[in-house]
């Protein structure tokens, strides 16, 4: 038998471990179910290039709970390590990989995913069990070995008996980590973190129902049998190539992953690059609410089928955090912190490589079906519109696929848009002016009148599209976006076919100031115009840009800086309409500015800015006045 010292320099790395490892306690079970895969995939390896000679057969992993011993088993039937490896590789690469430990703690203390990262992914047993075995048997001739620490630097390592190839390591655990000796929290963690890797797991036995024997009675009970409980599924859709996976299959891998989400999905996008990076993963398009948030951290990242974490800032780009699916990589770091992560070179080509595929992949679906991606566009578009307004690459491509649909239900790209828009829906500038509603019922008069001029009306009522139309007219040449009861379009609607005002100028300059005496200055610049007499007498607009702000500012968070806008209002009053005429010609104050305030809350209700008490009052007045 072998006494020996890990390493006096590493001393304190039991208590380290113990201490600012805390918070990430249970990724020993992975740890050590990775060590478990790597062993039983380098044996198959071995195999296959014939420099083992052992049958490779259908090795499992088991995990195993003895409650009344208070230990866990974690037993493979990988290739094994001799005496020798058991000294190098766990005595020796601790040491090294401590002290890097060691040293890195200096600076960073707090970086708690870092252990894996210095290859100290065996001693994160320790952070559970106070006292660790491996017992070992290598596929080659060499005696099995048996090696024992009990969180001291100290270790014993002698001869073992065991005669079958594979290791398994002992964790007797440790009192404050009993947790760990329940079934369902074992069965927690392997499900959380090793669902899909590519070795079965074993854990526990289940009972399955035979089919009953030829001849058996009706209430005879159906025969069973014990079979070992796999806890994972080896070979998932990811890690198969798309020409051999149907429809059905995608839709299955995504209940596998989501097993409480009853929805399918739109469609997915398969990854699949070996170079510059190693990258496979499904990503899935849900159905989309208007709620950004709560659709997020569904993505889960993988490396080499072992689960690294679901929150993928930093390698996704921020848009597709919205998409589901899984995410495989051996380049990206399976231990490391989240800003280390998000430094790192090979993440950041990732993040590209998947925005360039998605556009790619949307691109396509749009080519090869364009009916059934209009269908799927309302769903769609508030991850194509957050790309295009986060991503300029993105941006660039999706030029080609976003849509922009109309009151009337067409779908335009940008460019047939721009085809489709009359010569005379440009404003003085000669720019185009592209109409738009956010709301078919709220502005149906004002789109009612657009469609009378023969104008096109897009229907835009996502919750970030004022950014995006901003955007689009910093971008494009010569375009400017205004909702159809926007004040600008002025020239476009109203003051067309108009006949020649009725008011003279001192008749116009006599309702002017009357008309201030009554409005409040600071809420309703008053401005006069000879429209058609049928058009409503009082209309309330307000200024695109002023509108379109107060938009992005509640969807951007402040972030644009500005601080809060006053409400501002303008009211065009129609001299040519029968009720202004009226209102002039009307003998005494009081009546005028009755019919004043009823004709401007009329205005307000018809835009639902009539509220609370306002509201109420005009209701009495009303009322009254019909009495
Ligand atoms: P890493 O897995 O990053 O190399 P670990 O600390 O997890 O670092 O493991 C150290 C080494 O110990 C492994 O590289 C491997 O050589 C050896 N080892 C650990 N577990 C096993 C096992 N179950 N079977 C065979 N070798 C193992
Ligand atoms: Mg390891």
């Amino acid at each position: 038998m072998t006494k020996g010292n890990i390493n006096v320099s590493v001393e304190n790395i039991f208590p380290l471990i113990k201490k600012f490892l805390y918070s990430d306690h249970e990724i020993f079970l992975r740890e050590l179910i990775s060590n478990a895969t790597d062993a039983t995939l380098k044996l198959k390896h071995l195999t296959n290039i014939g420099e083992s000679k052992v049958e490779y057969g259908n090795p499992q992993i088991e995990v195993k709970i003895d409650k009344d011993a208070k230990k866990l088993h974690i037993i493979d039937q990988g290739l094994g390590m001799t005496a020798e490896e058991v000294e190098k590789y766990i005595n020796q690469v601790a040491f090294s990989g401590a002290e890097e430990f060691l040293d890195k703690y200096k600076d960073s203390a707090k970086d708690a995913g870092i252990i894996g990262h210095f290859g100290l992914g065996f001693y994160s047993a320790f952070m559970v069990a106070d006292k660790v075995e491996i017992i070992t048997k290598s596929h080659t001739d060499a005696p099995a070995a048996h090696w024992t620490c009990d969180s001291s630097p100290e270790f014993t390592l002698e001869e073992d008996d065991k005669t079958e190839r594979g290791t398994e390591i002992i964790l007797h655990i440790a009192e404050d980590s009993t947790e760990f000796l329940e079934e369902s929290r074992i069965r927690e963690l392997l499900l959380k973190y090793n669902k899909f890797m590519p070795v079965p797991i074993k854990f526990g036995t289940k009972t399955e129902t035979l089919p009953k024997p030829e001849g058996a009675k009706e209430d005879d009970p159906a025969p069973t049998k014990e079979v070992d409980n796999i806890i994972n599924n080896p070979n998932p859709a990811w890690t198969k190539q798309p020409a051999d996976l149907e429809a059905d299959d995608y839709k299955n891998f995504y209940r596998e992953l989501y097993p409480m989400q009853f929805e399918e999905p739109l469609f997915n996008i398969h990854l699949n690059v070996d170079y510059p990076f190693n990258l496979t993963g499904i990503l899935y398009f849900p159905k989309m609410s208007a709620d950004l948030q709560i659709q997020k951290d569904k993505i889960q990242l993988y490396q080499n089928q072992v689960f690294v974490t679901d929150n993928v800032e930093g390698i996704v780009p921020e848009f597709l955090t919205m998409l589901r699916g899984v995410i495989d990589s051996p380049d990206i770091p399976l231990n490391v912190s989240r800003s280390y992560l998000q430094a790192d070179g090979a993440v950041k080509k990732i993040s590209s490589y998947i925005t360039r595929k998605v556009a790619d992949k949307l691109k396509s679906l749009f080519n090869n079906n364009r009916e059934d991606f209009e269908a799927k566009w309302n769903d769609i578009k508030i991850v194509i519109e957050y790309g295009m307004l986060s991503e300029e690459k993105f941006f660039e491509k999706a030029d080609a696929f976003a849509l922009y649909p109309t009151v009337d239900g067409k779908y335009y790209t940008f460019e047939e848009l721009t085809n489709a828009i009359k010569a005379k829906q440009t404003d003085k500038d000669d720019k185009m002016v592209i109409l738009y509603a956010s709301d078919k019922d709220a502005q149906h008069a004002y789109i009612e009148a657009a469609k009378e001029k023969d104008y096109e009306v897009l229907l835009l009522d996502s919750p970030i599209v004022s950014h995006l139309m901003q955007k689009l007219e910093t971008t494009k040449e010569k375009i400017s976006f205004a909702r159809v009861d926007a004040d600008h379009i002025d020239n476009l609607i109203k003051k067309e076919d108009t006949s020649i005002s009725k008011l003279s100028e001192d008749e116009k300059t006599k309702l002017d100031e009357l008309l201030k005496e009554v409005i409040p200055s600071e809420k309703f610049m008053v401005q006069l115009e000879a429209m058609d007499s049928n058009a409503s007498p009082f209309m309330i607009t307000q200024p695109e840009f002023m509108r379109r702000m107060k938009e992005m500012q509640q969807t951007g968070g402040g972030m644009f800086g500005m601080g809060n806008m006053p409400e501002m209002y303008n009211l065009v009053v129609n001299t040519n309409s029968e009720l202004v005429g009226e209102i002039l010609n009307t003998k005494t104050k009081k009546k005028q500015e009755r019919l004043i305030n009823q004709s401007l809350d009329l205005a307000r209700l018809s835009q639902g800015l009539l509220k609370g008490e306002e509201l109420t009052n005009f209701i009495k007045r009303s009322y009254d006045m019909i009495k």
